[in-house]
């Protein structure tokens, strides 16, 4: 398990609950080891269920089901994901920075906020970026009913038919929680179910550098990073330092030969690979 993936997933479920962001290092150490090394602990009953629960929210964990977390390691393409827009004005300000540097990146964005601001996510969809569902309004789904996961995957998927039209089949559940039902629903919808393997940790806009420096130590190739344009809370919250890192992150990685692309094309050279080896 990545430590760094666990603790972004941890600090998402605790901001899912209202929890003021807290410092890892605080946690007791029962806590943070029943958390962080369920595989060691051994076969009991305690520790299979903290790994479920592990694997509930982890970004790359697939017992529940496959997920696409990242391309190939090493390779040169690089995938930006933004989640929990459209956002005003901080979505139409990453078109911008986007533009400068000629990148396609992917928006999950929330039902809600489409319907309230079909105009943003009609840009996105101009600017040539993909578009998936992040639900309606954003519920942690390891804790819905079935009938209400579908719902709001189908609702979200109307507000995105209403605003753009077409779009992509790519989902991402909110909080990364999903379990097997979640995964299942969204196959029998169409749904592709996107995780990530890089976390920017923006959720609270710390400082640009900050952001970048979180990012640029996880990288390794192939990466799907992720960040955020918006905010599940509310519409208007500040992302201009997600702006400015993906704007500097953008530079320092063209500058080292890589392409930006979306998680449609990452796909598609993952399953071209799959089927020739
Ligand atoms: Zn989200």
């Amino acid at each position: 398990m990545e430590r760094s993936e666990a603790k972004g997933q941890i600090a998402e479920v605790a901001q899912a609950f209202g929890a003021q962001p807290f410092n890892l290092c605080n946690l007791p150490s029962a806590l943070y080891n029943s958390i962080m090394f369920p595989a060691l602990i051994g076969l009991t009953a305690a520790a299979a269920a903290s790994a479920a629960g592990y694997q509930s929210m982890a970004p790359s964990a697939q017992w529940f089901g496959r997920t696409f977390a990242a391309g190939t390691r090493g390779s040169k393409q690089i995938a930006l994901t933004y989640d929990d827009g459209p956002n005003d004005p901080h979505t139409l300000k990453l078109l911008d920075v986007l533009a400068k540097h000629s990148a396609r990146a992917t928006f999950f964005m929330i039902g809600r906020y489409v319907q309230q601001r079909p105009d943003i996510a009609r840009a996105v969809a101009q600017a040539g970026h993909v578009i998936g569902n992040h639900t309606f309004t954003h519920p942690l789904l390891i804790f819905e009913s079935e009938a209400r996961t579908r719902s709001q995957l189908v609702d979200c998927h109307q507000a995105l038919e209403d605003a753009v039209g077409e779009h992509s089949n790519l989902f991402r559940p909110p909080f990364g929680g999903r379990r097997p039902a979640t995964l299942r629903i969204a196959r029998e919808l169409g749904l592709q179910t996107i995780m990530w393997n890089v976390t920017g940790y923006d959720w609270n806009a710390p400082p640009a550098a900050v952001i970048e420096k979180k990012v640029t130590r996880q990288m390794r190739g192939g990466d799907v990073i992720l960040l955020h344009d918006g905010g599940h809370r509310s519409m208007g919250i500040d992302r201009a330092q997600t702006v400015l890192a993906t704007d500097n992150l953008i530079q320092r990685y063209r500058d080292q030969a890589y392409e930006f692309v979306t998680v449609e094309d990452m796909l598609a050279v993952s399953r071209q690979l799959s089927a020739v080896s």
